[in-house]
This record gives structure tokens, sequence and C-alpha cells, in this order.
């Protein structure tokens, strides 16, 4: 089968690699119909050492079930299937307080023999505790929104529970890719009264604007904070999503979160500390986040996208073959492409 296969820095291939096949009896092997190029998959792109062996890419999938192991109850061959971007079992300790990123017995995929998402098939193990069946056909419209709940939609959705969204609020969401985008959808949906969206590219403000922000602050830095806090009366945002992961923008963050508020972040730390640790303790500001359960949340979020209350699928600005994998990480990393699907 052919599946995508990173190099090192800039060196995305497609490759024929063996065919993906059940190994453990809980495991499900899924034939791929829709994948997906994170902007966490251009962490590597920008950065990996060169390795002749490379690496199985992508996180982001939905697929036809082929076959299951012997002990895999919840789904069968047929079946349309979303993944989460972790397997989980569904049934350790962490898994039943919602919190799958730390299940017991989980793991990322294309790693420890476990194939990636951005390939013609997959073998998912723990496919009872990851898997769940859609109701709808795999060509159906609302694919691009449901391939959103593998990873930023629920990552968005993280970052505003993390944040402490709700009816009332103010909200400042840092970070105008497709997280930050799906971070507005959801502080919308969790009822904020005033969005206010960081960014600076004018197609992904556009969008921001159309999924609910109410302000857009183009600025950076401090000049972001001051314009930010005149937005609010001078005291910052009850809530702040945190969608990048550098220190300049977790410092701006900080510096736009009123006393009292919460930050959430879901952008991964490019740094060891956080910053700003003082002002931060004396305004009594909580900060949250991590990598999101997304498991616990396709279930929460599939509604609303069966019923188009919410369209976060609108992220995608390009669509390709496996064949124009390599070119969509190019596009993506050069800010050309705000998130790119693949069709199988
Ligand atoms: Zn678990």
């Amino acid at each position: 089968m052919r599946a995508t296969v990173m190099h090192g820095a800039g060196d995305v291939r497609i490759e024929d690699v063996p065919d993906a096949a059940l190994a453990e009896p809980t495991d499900a092997l899924v034939v791929v119909t829709r994948a997906a190029i994170c902007g966490s998959d251009l962490w590597p792109y920008k950065s990996m050492e060169h390795d002749e062996a490379g690496r199985r890419m992508g996180h982001e999938f939905i697929g036809v079930v082929e076959a299951v192991g012997s002990e895999v109850r919840t789904v069968k061959a047929g079946d349309l299937v979303v993944a989460p971007f972790l397997y989980s079992d569904g049934t350790c300790v962490f898994c039943r307080e919602g919190l799958h990123p730390s299940c017991l017995h989980g793991g990322r995929y294309g790693y420890d023999g476990v194939d990636g998402g951005q390939g013609e098939a997959i073998r998912v193990p723990q496919a009872d505790g990851t898997l769940v069946v859609l109701p709808v056909g795999r060509d159906d419209a609302l694919m691009p929104s449901l391939l959103t709940l593998t990873d930023v939609m629920g990552t968005g959705h993280h970052a505003a529970l993390a944040a402490k969204v709700g009816p009332g609020k103010s909200v400042a969401v840092v970070g105008d890719g497709a997280v930050g985008l799906c971070g507005v959808i959801a502080a919308k949906r969790l009822g904020a009264e005033r969005i206010i969206i960081l960014g600076r590219h004018l197609d992904r403000i556009a969008l921001a604007k159309e999924f609910g922000a109410t302000d857009v602050v183009g600025e950076r830095g401090d000049e972001a904070v001051e314009r930010v806090r005149e937005l609010t009366g001078g005291a910052g945002a009850h809530s702040v999503l945190e969608c990048v992961g550098f220190e300049e923008s977790t410092l701006t963050a900080l510096g736009i979160t009123r006393p009292g508020g919460a930050v959430g972040r879901v952008g991964v730390p490019q740094n060891d500390s956080i910053p700003a640790a003082l002002p931060a303790f004396f305004n009594n500001v909580t900060i949250g986040g991590g990598p999101a359960p997304v498991r616990a949340y396709i279930e929460e979020l599939l509604p609303d996208v069966l019923d188009g209350r919410i369209e976060p699928g609108r992220v995608f600005d390009r669509v390709g073959s496996i064949d124009e994998v390599p070119d969509g990480y190019r596009a993506m990393n050069e800010r050309e492409s705000i998130k790119v699907m693949i069709e199988f």
C-alpha cells in the first residue's frame, strides 16, 4: 500500500510500505477514505533530522473497517468510522474520567509499529475504545466537518473548556490556524458574548468572523496586549485560548487575560517554562489545557456537525489525492493553505 513517510525537514515522500494488517485481537483494519495534514505535522517538517528509514505520518483520518480482531465488539467490517488523533482503550481509569490522552494502553499513530493516518490503510489498536461509527455514507457532504472531529475541532473545544468559556464571557483566541478557528466556533457554541481573534492573515480572519469572531486584533506583542485591553474596558478577556505554543504567543495570552480569568493552552509548548509566571500568579490566572481528549468530544460534538449547527470543515481550503500530500505540507508550511484534506 502507499503511505506518507517523512525523511527529514522538508522531505515528505509517498512510498510503498507493507500492507496494514491486524496484529492484536483488539485491532481494527481500516481502509482510509479521508485524511488531513495537521499543523503539528509541520513541526517535524521544519526541524526533523534526516532519517533514511523515515517516519510514518498522519493522525487525522476517517475510513471503512475492513476487518476486526477477535475481541473487537463495537465496530464491524463495512462500518464507516472516525478516529481521534490518539488511540485509547476506553476502559482504564483515565479513559473513564474522560482523559483519553493519558490512557494506560493508548498511544500515537506512526509509532511502535502502528501505521500513520496519511496512507491507504491503517491498523487501529484498541478499536473498541478508539473508533466511533458514523451514521452517514463515505462520501457524505459533511465529510470535511466530520474529519475535523479527529483533532482540530476537539482541540479548539478543549481550549475553550480549559479557558472556562461560558455565556456572557469575553474570549480572546491567540492563533488563526485551523485550531484557533475551531476555537472561535467552540467559544460561540459555548455562549461567549465577545470573541476577539488575534491574527493577521486576511482569509483566516474572514473565516473567523463567519464562525463568530466579533473583533480582530492584527497587532502583535505589546501592541496586541494593549489593543485587547482597550476592547475589554481595560481589564482583559475572561477566557483566552492559546492555540500556537510559542513563547511570544503564550506571553500575549497571559498579558490579555483578565484577573481571575483562565488561559486554555492547546498549542504544543515550544519552550520548557511558562513566561510571565509572576503576573499570572498575582492576577489569579488559571493556566490549563494540554492534549485534547478528542475521543470524549467526538460524541459531544458529532450531533452539532450532523445537524449543521457548526461547520468546522470550512477550515479545509485545499483538497488533493495522496500524491499531492508532499505539496500539501509545503503549502501549509508556507501559509498558502490553512488545512489540507486528502481524498482516497
Ligand atoms: Zn484508557
